[in-house]
Protein backbone atom coordinates (compact mmCIF):
# COMPACT_ATOMS: atom_id res chain seq x y z
CA UNK A 1 0.00 0.00 0.00
CA UNK A 2 0.92 3.60 -0.54
CA UNK A 3 0.53 6.01 1.85
CA UNK A 4 -2.87 7.30 1.12
CA UNK A 5 -4.05 4.01 0.78
CA UNK A 6 -2.31 3.04 4.07
CA UNK A 7 -4.13 6.18 6.15
CA UNK A 8 -7.33 5.49 4.40
CA UNK A 9 -7.52 1.76 5.59
CA UNK A 10 -6.17 2.68 9.18
CA UNK A 11 -8.91 5.50 9.40
CA UNK A 12 -11.69 4.65 7.48
CA UNK A 13 -11.47 0.69 6.18
CA UNK A 14 -11.70 1.82 3.06
CA UNK A 15 -8.96 1.35 0.35
CA UNK A 16 -8.53 4.78 -2.04
CA UNK A 17 -11.13 3.30 -4.84
CA UNK A 18 -13.53 3.18 -2.20
CA UNK A 19 -13.29 -0.54 -1.82
CA UNK A 20 -13.47 -1.99 1.88
CA UNK A 21 -10.72 -3.17 3.62
CA UNK A 22 -9.84 -3.50 6.77
CA UNK A 23 -6.05 -3.88 7.94
CA UNK A 24 -3.28 -2.15 6.27
CA UNK A 25 -0.59 -4.36 4.50
CA UNK A 26 2.38 -2.78 3.75
CA UNK A 27 6.26 -3.79 3.14
CA UNK A 28 8.88 -1.40 5.13
CA UNK A 29 12.51 -1.64 4.60
CA UNK A 30 14.82 -1.62 7.99
CA UNK A 31 17.22 1.15 8.22
CA UNK A 32 20.08 -0.36 6.63
CA UNK A 33 18.69 -0.93 3.16
CA UNK A 34 17.02 2.25 2.59
CA UNK A 35 20.07 3.56 0.82
CA UNK A 36 19.05 0.87 -2.05
CA UNK A 37 15.74 2.15 -2.38
CA UNK A 38 14.78 4.91 -5.16
CA UNK A 39 11.97 5.37 -6.62
CA UNK A 40 11.83 3.64 -10.53
CA UNK A 41 14.13 1.16 -8.94
CA UNK A 42 13.70 -2.54 -9.27
CA UNK A 43 15.01 -4.33 -6.05
CA UNK A 44 15.04 -8.19 -5.01
CA UNK A 45 12.92 -9.85 -2.69
CA UNK A 46 15.06 -12.25 -1.31
CA UNK A 47 13.63 -14.91 1.37
CA UNK A 48 15.58 -17.32 3.44
CA UNK A 49 18.06 -16.75 0.39
CA UNK A 50 15.28 -17.72 -1.98
CA UNK A 51 14.80 -14.99 -5.04
CA UNK A 52 10.88 -14.29 -4.30
CA UNK A 53 10.49 -11.76 -6.91
CA UNK A 54 11.39 -8.17 -8.21
CA UNK A 55 9.78 -4.85 -6.64
CA UNK A 56 10.07 -1.92 -8.49
CA UNK A 57 9.45 0.57 -6.76
CA UNK A 58 6.67 3.80 -6.80
CA UNK A 59 6.30 5.53 -3.93
CA UNK A 60 7.90 5.58 -0.29
CA UNK A 61 7.25 7.24 2.81
CA UNK A 62 7.38 7.54 6.35
CA UNK A 63 5.49 7.95 9.74
CA UNK A 64 7.12 10.02 12.84
CA UNK A 65 7.17 8.68 15.82
CA UNK A 66 4.31 10.82 16.98
CA UNK A 67 2.19 9.26 13.83
CA UNK A 68 2.78 5.56 14.32
CA UNK A 69 1.61 6.02 17.68
CA UNK A 70 -1.74 7.44 16.67
CA UNK A 71 -1.82 4.73 13.56
CA UNK A 72 -0.47 1.85 15.59
CA UNK A 73 -3.43 2.98 18.49
CA UNK A 74 -6.13 2.71 15.49
CA UNK A 75 -4.87 -0.68 14.12
CA UNK A 76 -4.32 -2.22 17.78
CA UNK A 77 -5.81 -0.47 20.10
CA UNK A 78 -3.22 -0.44 22.08
CA UNK A 79 -0.25 1.90 22.46
CA UNK A 80 1.43 -0.78 24.89
CA UNK A 81 4.73 -2.31 23.76
CA UNK A 82 3.89 -5.43 25.46
CA UNK A 83 1.31 -6.28 22.48
CA UNK A 84 4.01 -8.01 19.74
CA UNK A 85 1.76 -6.63 16.78
CA UNK A 86 1.94 -2.73 17.86
CA UNK A 87 5.61 -3.37 19.17
CA UNK A 88 6.79 -4.86 16.11
CA UNK A 89 5.16 -1.72 14.03
CA UNK A 90 6.51 1.10 16.53
CA UNK A 91 10.29 -0.65 15.76
CA UNK A 92 9.69 -0.45 11.95
CA UNK A 93 12.63 2.08 11.43
CA UNK A 94 13.19 2.49 8.26
CA UNK A 95 11.12 3.20 5.06
CA UNK A 96 7.56 2.38 3.51
CA UNK A 97 7.64 1.44 0.08
CA UNK A 98 4.51 0.71 -2.46
CA UNK A 99 4.80 -0.64 -6.16
CA UNK A 100 4.52 -3.65 -8.19
CA UNK A 101 5.74 -7.02 -7.79
CA UNK A 102 7.68 -8.64 -10.73
CA UNK A 103 8.78 -11.91 -11.94
CA UNK A 104 7.44 -13.42 -9.29
CA UNK A 105 9.53 -16.93 -8.72
CA UNK A 106 6.77 -19.80 -9.10
CA UNK A 107 9.55 -22.07 -7.21
CA UNK A 108 9.71 -19.57 -4.50
CA UNK A 109 6.22 -21.12 -3.88
CA UNK A 110 6.59 -24.56 -2.59
CA UNK A 111 9.88 -22.97 -0.49
CA UNK A 112 7.91 -20.66 1.29
CA UNK A 113 4.63 -23.32 1.69
CA UNK A 114 2.67 -21.01 -0.37
CA UNK A 115 -0.65 -23.35 -1.52
CA UNK A 116 -1.38 -22.03 -4.77
CA UNK A 117 -5.07 -20.56 -4.14
CA UNK A 118 -6.07 -20.72 -7.54
CA UNK A 119 -6.45 -24.56 -7.63
CA UNK A 120 -8.52 -24.03 -4.60
CA UNK A 121 -10.60 -21.32 -5.55
CA UNK A 122 -11.27 -23.80 -8.36
CA UNK A 123 -12.56 -26.70 -6.85
CA UNK A 124 -14.63 -24.63 -4.16
CA UNK A 125 -16.32 -22.44 -6.92
CA UNK A 126 -18.79 -25.12 -7.72
CA UNK A 127 -20.14 -25.41 -4.36
CA UNK A 128 -22.95 -23.62 -2.82
CA UNK A 129 -22.21 -23.10 0.75
CA UNK A 130 -18.56 -23.54 2.36
CA UNK A 131 -17.37 -22.56 5.63
CA UNK A 132 -13.48 -21.15 6.28
CA UNK A 133 -11.65 -22.40 9.40
CA UNK A 134 -8.32 -20.45 10.34
CA UNK A 135 -6.02 -22.33 12.75
CA UNK A 136 -2.58 -22.77 14.00
CA UNK A 137 -3.16 -25.37 15.99
CA UNK A 138 -3.03 -29.50 15.97
CA UNK A 139 -6.75 -30.00 16.14
CA UNK A 140 -8.48 -31.39 19.25
CA UNK A 141 -12.09 -32.24 19.93
CA UNK A 142 -12.70 -28.80 20.69
CA UNK A 143 -11.47 -27.50 17.39
CA UNK A 144 -13.18 -31.26 15.84
CA UNK A 145 -16.41 -29.48 17.38
CA UNK A 146 -16.28 -26.16 15.61
CA UNK A 147 -15.63 -28.19 12.44
CA UNK A 148 -19.14 -29.94 13.33
CA UNK A 149 -20.73 -26.27 13.68
CA UNK A 150 -19.54 -25.11 10.37
CA UNK A 151 -20.51 -28.38 8.61
CA UNK A 152 -23.97 -28.33 9.85
CA UNK A 153 -24.32 -24.76 8.26
CA UNK A 154 -22.68 -25.39 5.17
CA UNK A 155 -22.16 -29.05 4.35
CA UNK A 156 -18.42 -27.78 3.04
CA UNK A 157 -15.73 -26.36 5.18
CA UNK A 158 -12.09 -25.50 4.34
CA UNK A 159 -9.21 -25.76 6.74
CA UNK A 160 -6.76 -23.66 6.34
CA UNK A 161 -4.01 -23.30 8.71
CA UNK A 162 -1.34 -20.45 9.09
CA UNK A 163 1.88 -20.65 8.19
CA UNK A 164 5.26 -18.86 8.19
CA UNK A 165 6.56 -17.20 11.36
CA UNK A 166 5.92 -19.29 14.57
CA UNK A 167 7.15 -18.51 17.41
CA UNK A 168 9.36 -20.29 19.94
CA UNK A 169 6.99 -22.95 22.07
CA UNK A 170 4.12 -23.52 19.50
CA UNK A 171 3.30 -26.05 17.34
CA UNK A 172 5.98 -26.27 14.31
CA UNK A 173 4.51 -25.98 11.20
CA UNK A 174 5.06 -29.35 9.47
CA UNK A 175 3.27 -30.03 12.82
CA UNK A 176 0.23 -28.55 12.22
CA UNK A 177 0.22 -29.06 8.50
CA UNK A 178 0.55 -32.79 8.74
CA UNK A 179 -2.09 -33.11 11.55
CA UNK A 180 -4.79 -31.25 9.45
CA UNK A 181 -4.22 -32.72 6.60
CA UNK A 182 -4.62 -36.21 8.69
CA UNK A 183 -7.83 -34.86 9.93
CA UNK A 184 -9.39 -33.48 6.73
CA UNK A 185 -8.45 -37.28 5.26
CA UNK A 186 -9.97 -38.97 7.57
CA UNK A 187 -12.87 -37.15 7.82
CA UNK A 188 -13.46 -37.20 3.93
CA UNK A 189 -13.31 -41.30 4.54
CA UNK A 190 -15.92 -41.12 7.34
CA UNK A 191 -18.15 -38.83 5.25
CA UNK A 192 -17.64 -41.21 2.23
CA UNK A 193 -18.63 -44.18 4.34
CA UNK A 194 -21.32 -42.73 5.97
CA UNK A 195 -22.50 -41.53 2.57
CA UNK A 196 -22.78 -38.11 3.60
CA UNK A 197 -22.16 -35.57 0.65
CA UNK A 198 -20.00 -33.31 3.38
CA UNK A 199 -16.57 -32.77 2.16
CA UNK A 200 -13.91 -31.37 3.52
CA UNK A 201 -11.04 -29.45 2.17
CA UNK A 202 -7.32 -28.66 3.08
CA UNK A 203 -5.06 -25.81 1.52
CA UNK A 204 -2.77 -22.97 4.00
CA UNK A 205 -2.17 -19.35 3.81
CA UNK A 206 0.91 -17.91 4.43
CA UNK A 207 0.29 -14.82 6.89
CA UNK A 208 2.12 -12.72 8.95
CA UNK A 209 0.29 -12.51 12.65
CA UNK A 210 -0.44 -9.61 13.57
CA UNK A 211 -2.76 -10.35 16.67
CA UNK A 212 -4.71 -7.30 15.62
CA UNK A 213 -7.62 -8.70 17.05
CA UNK A 214 -11.08 -7.27 15.55
CA UNK A 215 -9.45 -5.69 12.56
CA UNK A 216 -7.62 -8.73 11.96
CA UNK A 217 -10.35 -10.62 12.06
CA UNK A 218 -11.88 -8.95 9.34
CA UNK A 219 -8.96 -9.69 7.25
CA UNK A 220 -8.97 -12.91 7.90
CA UNK A 221 -12.85 -13.30 6.77
CA UNK A 222 -11.98 -11.01 3.81
CA UNK A 223 -9.48 -13.30 2.96
CA UNK A 224 -11.81 -16.36 3.15
CA UNK A 225 -14.58 -14.47 1.11
CA UNK A 226 -11.63 -14.53 -1.91
CA UNK A 227 -11.30 -17.91 -1.86
CA UNK A 228 -14.64 -18.48 -2.24
CA UNK A 229 -16.13 -19.09 1.25
CA UNK A 230 -19.21 -17.76 1.34
CA UNK A 231 -19.20 -18.69 5.68
CA UNK A 232 -16.49 -18.09 7.91
CA UNK A 233 -15.79 -19.37 11.55
CA UNK A 234 -15.24 -16.38 14.37
CA UNK A 235 -14.66 -17.80 17.62
CA UNK A 236 -13.71 -16.47 21.36
CA UNK A 237 -11.04 -13.23 20.71
CA UNK A 238 -10.35 -14.61 17.33
CA UNK A 239 -6.68 -12.75 15.90
CA UNK A 240 -6.17 -11.24 19.76
CA UNK A 241 -3.21 -11.55 22.14
CA UNK A 242 -3.75 -12.06 26.09
CA UNK A 243 -5.76 -9.79 27.15
CA UNK A 244 -5.94 -7.07 25.13
CA UNK A 245 -9.05 -7.39 23.26
CA UNK A 246 -12.62 -8.49 24.38
CA UNK A 247 -12.89 -11.66 24.15
CA UNK A 248 -16.42 -11.42 21.85
CA UNK A 249 -14.49 -8.21 19.75
CA UNK A 250 -13.71 -10.06 16.60
CA UNK A 251 -17.00 -11.61 16.58
CA UNK A 252 -18.78 -8.43 17.18
CA UNK A 253 -16.86 -6.19 14.92
CA UNK A 254 -17.10 -9.21 12.08
CA UNK A 255 -20.79 -9.81 12.27
CA UNK A 256 -21.44 -5.64 11.88
CA UNK A 257 -19.39 -5.71 8.65
CA UNK A 258 -20.94 -9.08 7.44
CA UNK A 259 -22.37 -7.42 4.19
CA UNK A 260 -19.47 -5.23 3.29
CA UNK A 261 -17.44 -8.68 3.64
CA UNK A 262 -19.95 -10.05 1.64
CA UNK A 263 -19.33 -13.67 3.40
CA UNK A 264 -21.23 -14.49 6.77
CA UNK A 265 -19.98 -14.84 9.86
CA UNK A 266 -20.58 -17.98 12.12
CA UNK A 267 -19.58 -17.08 15.63
CA UNK A 268 -19.50 -19.35 18.74
CA UNK A 269 -18.87 -19.33 22.47
CA UNK A 270 -16.45 -21.47 23.13
CA UNK A 271 -16.73 -25.63 23.31
CA UNK A 272 -16.34 -26.91 26.74
CA UNK A 273 -16.17 -31.07 28.45
CA UNK A 274 -18.66 -32.46 30.66
CA UNK A 275 -17.06 -33.76 33.69
CA UNK A 276 -19.07 -36.54 33.40
CA UNK A 277 -20.17 -38.05 29.88
CA UNK A 278 -16.65 -36.23 28.50
CA UNK A 279 -19.12 -34.86 25.60
CA UNK A 280 -18.18 -31.56 23.96
CA UNK A 281 -20.68 -28.75 23.71
CA UNK A 282 -20.80 -24.78 24.16
CA UNK A 283 -24.14 -25.19 26.13
CA UNK A 284 -25.36 -27.05 29.29
CA UNK A 285 -24.56 -30.51 28.73
CA UNK A 286 -27.79 -32.75 28.69
CA UNK A 287 -26.70 -36.04 30.21
CA UNK A 288 -28.19 -37.01 33.83
CA UNK A 289 -25.41 -36.03 36.14
CA UNK A 290 -25.10 -33.02 34.53
CA UNK A 291 -26.92 -30.48 37.02
CA UNK A 292 -25.48 -27.24 36.05
CA UNK A 293 -23.23 -25.24 34.06
CA UNK A 294 -20.14 -25.80 36.76
CA UNK A 295 -19.99 -29.45 34.88
CA UNK A 296 -18.51 -28.33 32.09
CA UNK A 297 -14.56 -28.04 31.84
CA UNK A 298 -12.55 -25.27 29.52
CA UNK A 299 -10.44 -27.64 27.15
CA UNK A 300 -7.04 -26.22 27.94
CA UNK A 301 -4.92 -25.78 24.66
CA UNK A 302 -1.90 -24.97 25.98
CA UNK A 303 -1.90 -27.93 28.26
CA UNK A 304 -2.75 -30.15 25.39
CA UNK A 305 0.31 -28.78 23.74
CA UNK A 306 2.47 -29.52 27.02
CA UNK A 307 1.56 -33.26 26.92
CA UNK A 308 1.33 -33.51 23.14
CA UNK A 309 4.62 -32.45 23.08
CA UNK A 310 6.36 -34.87 25.49
CA UNK A 311 4.46 -37.77 23.43
CA UNK A 312 2.18 -38.46 26.53
CA UNK A 313 -1.01 -40.51 25.36
CA UNK A 314 -3.75 -38.40 25.46
CA UNK A 315 -7.69 -39.96 26.30
CA UNK A 316 -9.56 -40.39 23.07
CA UNK A 317 -12.02 -37.22 23.69
CA UNK A 318 -9.52 -34.50 24.05
CA UNK A 319 -7.68 -35.52 20.86
CA UNK A 320 -8.47 -38.74 18.25
CA UNK A 321 -4.63 -40.34 19.07
CA UNK A 322 -4.40 -41.13 15.51
CA UNK A 323 -3.95 -37.57 14.28
CA UNK A 324 -0.49 -37.62 16.93
CA UNK A 325 0.47 -40.61 15.43
CA UNK A 326 -0.06 -39.54 12.10
CA UNK A 327 2.21 -36.15 13.15
CA UNK A 328 5.75 -38.15 11.57
CA UNK A 329 7.44 -34.85 12.60
CA UNK A 330 10.78 -34.47 14.75
CA UNK A 331 9.60 -31.42 16.17
CA UNK A 332 6.47 -30.99 17.70
CA UNK A 333 6.97 -27.97 19.02
CA UNK A 334 9.39 -24.64 17.33
CA UNK A 335 12.65 -24.56 18.63
ZN1 LIG B 1 -22.47 -34.70 30.20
Amino acid sequence: MDKENFLSVVNKMKLKNKKFFPFPIYLSIIKKYKKFCEINKVVKLIFDKIHVCDFSIETKYKFSKKEKKTIGKKIFKTNSKKHPGYLYFEKENGVFLSGKILNFNKNAIKHINFSKPIEIKKRIKRLKKIVGFHTRNIPHKGHEWIHSLGVKKCKNILIQPIVGHFKFGEYSEQAVINANKYLVRRQNLLNKKQKLSHKFFFSFINIFPKYGGPREALFHALIRKNYGCTHFLVGRDHAGYKNFYNKYASQKLCIKYEKKLQIKIIKYKSPKICMYCKKITNKKCICKNSKNKNSLLDINGTKIRKLINRKKKLPEYLIDNKIFENLKVKNILNK
